[in-house]
């Protein structure tokens, strides 16, 4: 059974943030559950991958976030207590039917994770998605550790249930990705079992119905900023003339800050767990006895703007710092040494940044740079299409393991804006400079982005060569699954939809289908779509092989070496292709048998035939 299952009420689990969220969800009787894959939420969406096999309740990687949010509506509105989980850039891909949702509302819960992603670790950009309570009018709640996820998670389905509406719940990577000891609650049951109730007058947002909704939103936002300002989730801690307003990872960093300044005793902090509608009431409270109060929040000036507004309303006159006073940057997330600096600063204490660990005595960690894995497919498609196509190219690509090709030496990537538009800005691209431009695209990011891009290269005859880089898996958020995935290997029973079907369907007549570790045909196939006059698309298909190996399609069973004899040392290998298994002895060129997978494409790259390849056996 899986643990987060099995475990009973009032044990104690060391859990990471994500985990915590999914028990917190169980123990909400949560049944339905959609998503689309984004770091820092994916081990969210994998975990209930992993439990709808043992339970009743409905999970689905959607196509898309647009689509999870759309799918999670139609059940929430049958009754359902419904999740939909995502990055924060997915909030822009479902922010369309999210503002009407908050119309429409809901019948069960239903609770969005929006996780957003300070600091950029794996995102195209740092966004803070509290704006989108404001556009939306629909709660926020944000926890401040993997404890309170869990608990906080379970206070999000009862709001949404009370106001009928969807309510956001606004993570951090460092809030989803730590890990904290957490209490199992009780499981509340799951109710499956949903029932629509018709009522086109409320549910069928035609303008005339619409006006009505958004006044019926309006009631629900004023009920919920009563709630907000009447939440356990804002609280104050401690007592002093000065204060502090924090929220998320920042009141942790904030009541350690404290600790270590001596400072506990002497500033009051208020905490804001439920963020938006922003407590007013309670932060005039807050502000009416204190002489000057400072604002800790990563990312925007979201509170500090607010707590300046609301001060003023109430006729306050106190000093409110934060960002503006240049206190904390907008850009990046925080850490406890960042956050005790700066109210060091504020307090105008003497403060020294404790002496880094002395670290000169240990070896250095290598730099990794980030790199296509070694034998990943994509590095023999790019290598071939540059070899074809050329470097005046111009080559849009999209979000995904292959984003990487932008490395030297393969440099596959000019233009890149968000998930499906590398197929969107080839077009317009190529319309703009007469030039057959090539975007790539991966399988997921095809079904979840690509295909509405596709259909405009078509209907407007664009002359486009769109490269589906097919490794039959979602791999760089983890090896989820989507339409176009094979899910036979790992026992669930999916329909397969093939992309060369639907690129097909969707009017493309130029299509092929390739191994791109074949590099001959690949060639060929490069040629004969540059060639043509208006929209190709190449389906590049291989396995992942690190998906290969996880689902058991892949054995090591061969290496490639570098005969030494014949090498001429001409190094297009590692100047052409740089599988990461190459390294340089010396001036030698040589393979690390650990790292390579014997894909054999370097052996076709080596103009002199002298890479070779090793049974495992053989290797001396
Ligand atoms: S995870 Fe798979 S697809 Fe991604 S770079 Fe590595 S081998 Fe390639
Ligand atoms: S065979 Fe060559 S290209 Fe393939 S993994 Fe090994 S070293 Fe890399």
């Amino acid at each position: 059974m899986h643990p987060l299952l099995k475990t009973r009420s009032g044990q104690q689990k060391l859990l990471l943030g994500n985990q915590a969220i999914v028990r917190g969800a169980l123990e909400a009787g949560v049944a339905f559950v959609t998503c689309y894959p984004g770091t820092p939420s994916s081990e969210i969406s994998d975990a209930f991958f992993e439990l709808s096999a043992e339970t009743n309740l409905y999970f689905e990687y959607s196509t898309n976030e647009k689509v999870a949010l759309e799918v999670g509506a139609g059940a929430a509105a049958s009754g359902l207590r419904t999740l939909v989980v995502m990055k924060h850039v997915g909030v822009n891909v479902a922010a369309d039917p999210l503002m009407t949702l908050a119309y429409v509302g809901v019948e069960g819960g239903m609770v969005v994770i929006s996780a957003d992603d300070p600091s950029l670790f794996s995102s195209q950009n740092e966004q803070d998605n509290r704006y989108y309570g404001k556009l939306s009018s629909l709660p926020i709640l944000e926890p401040s550790s993997p404890a309170e996820a869990r608990e906080m998670i379970k206070d999000a389905f009862d709001l949404s249930e009370s106001l009928r509406l969807p309510v956001i719940f606004r993570t951090t990577t460092r809030i989803n990705h730590s890990r904290g000891t957490v209490t199992f609650g009780r499981m509340k049951k799951r109710i499956t079992q949903g029932r629509f109730v018709k009522d086109p007058g409320l549910k069928v947002t035609l303008p005339a119905v619409s006006r009505v909704l958004h006044g019926m939103l309006i009631e629900k936002y004023a009920r919920a900023f009563q709630m907000a300002n009447a939440s356990p989730h804002n609280f104050v801690k401690g007592r002093g003339r000065p204060g502090i307003i924090t929220n998320g990872i920042s009141y942790a960093y904030v009541m350690d800050a404290l600790s270590d300044l001596g400072l506990k005793s002497r500033i009051a902090v208020l905490r804001l767990g439920f963020s938006h509608p922003f407590p007013k009431k309670l932060v005039q409270r807050f502000l009416r006895g204190r002489d000057k109060v400072l604002v800790v929040e990563e990312l925007e000036p979201y509170m500090e703007e607010e707590t300046r507004a609301a001060a003023q309303e109430a006729g306050l006159t106190l000093k409110i710092a934060g960002k503006s006073d240049g206190l904390f940057s907008r850009l990046f997330e925080f850490d406890p040494g960042m956050v005790r600096a700066g109210i060091a600063r504020y307090f105008d204490l003497k403060y020294k940044a404790p002496r880094p660990i002395k670290t000169a005595d240990l070896p250095e960690t290598p730099s990794r740079p980030p790199n296509l894995c070694p034998g990943c497919p994509h590095r023999s498609t790019f290598y071939t299409v540059k070899k074809i196509a050329g470097p005046d190219t111009v080559y849009p690509t999209d979000i995904g393991c292959y984003t990487l090709g932008f490395m030297p030496p393969l440099r596959m990537a000019d233009f890149l804006l968000c998930m499906g538009s590398s197929i969107s800005t080839a077009c317009g691209i190529s319309r703009a400079t007469g030039r057959k431009t090539v975007a790539f695209i991966g399988d997921s990011t095809f079904f979840h982005g690509g295909l509405t891009g596709l259909v405009d290269a078509v209907h407007n005859k664009h002359n486009v060569l769109l490269i589906i880089l097919d490794n039959g898996t979602t791999a760089m958020t983890g090896h989820q699954i989507h339409p176009g995935v094979d899910t036979t290997p790992i026992g669930r029973d999916k329909k397969q939809i093939r992309p060369e079907d639907v690129v097909r369907g969707l009017g493309v007549e130029d299509v092929y289908v390739v191994k791109p570790r074949n590099l001959k045909k690949m060639e060929a196939a490069v040629k004969a779509a540059m060639a043509h006059e208006g929209v190709s698309v190449i389906v590049s298909e291989e396995i992942c092989p690190l998906y290969a190996q996880r689902i058991g399609q892949f054995t090591k069973k061969m290496v490639f070496r570098v005969d030494q004899a014949r090498c001429k040392n001409r190094r297009d290998c590692l100047n052409l292709l740089a599988c990461p298994a190459f390294y340089l002895d010396e001036d030698k060129v040589m393979i690390n048998p650990d790292l390579c997978i014997g894909c054999a494409v370097c052996s076709q790259v080596c103009p002199e035939h002298a890479i070779r390849p090793v049974k495992l056996g053989e290797l001396s």
